[in-house]
């Protein structure tokens, strides 16, 4: 049995909800790889595998999964939401390319020293961070500076 299912089989149990096969292969997919994913994308994904699932039914699951503790929401970028998996992922931030839109994952000791202080300094605490940081990655860099020679 795979934890994440196990999980939300949990979660479903726990809320008197009913288990459906369908819920299950978004869940799969989802932790099949980890990335930063809208509802198109997810769409996308399951159905170049011959899934048949409905967009309003991956819009209905996604909240469960939040509530769940199994994904979070990222960022918000044209207009929607963007989730990853968080269940057996190690927190971390994240740098965002405003040009390319390429998203890659950091993570610094100094973060938990700065989450020890707050807990510390504010009696605050802490279920979890996101820090955003904004920018140009080094091949739209390169790319600019091809463009204006
Ligand atoms: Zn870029
Ligand atoms: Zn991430």
């Amino acid at each position: 049995m795979v934890d994440e299912i196990e999980v939300f089989r949990r979660f479903i149990r726990r809320r008197g909800m009913r288990y459906t096969p369908e819920r299950e292969t978004i869940i799969l997919e989802i932790f099949s790889r980890h990335d930063h994913f809208d509802v198109d994308e997810l769409y996308l994904r399951l159905h170049r595998q011959g899934v048949r699932v409905s967009k309003a039914s991956i819009y209905r699951t996604l909240p469960l999964l939040i509530e769940a503790g199994l994904i979070t929401e990222v960022f918000f970028e044209d207009g929607h939401m963007h989730y990853e998996h968080t269940f057996g992922h190690e927190q971390h931030c994240h740098l965002r390319c405003t040009e390319c839109r390429r998203v890659i994952e950091f993570f610094d000791a100094s973060l938990e020293k700065l989450e020890d202080r707050l807990v510390r300094d504010y009696d605050f605490q802490i279920s979890g961070y996101s820090l955003e940081v904004f920018g140009l990655c080094p091949q739209c860099r390169e790319q600019r500076r091809a463009a204006t020679e």
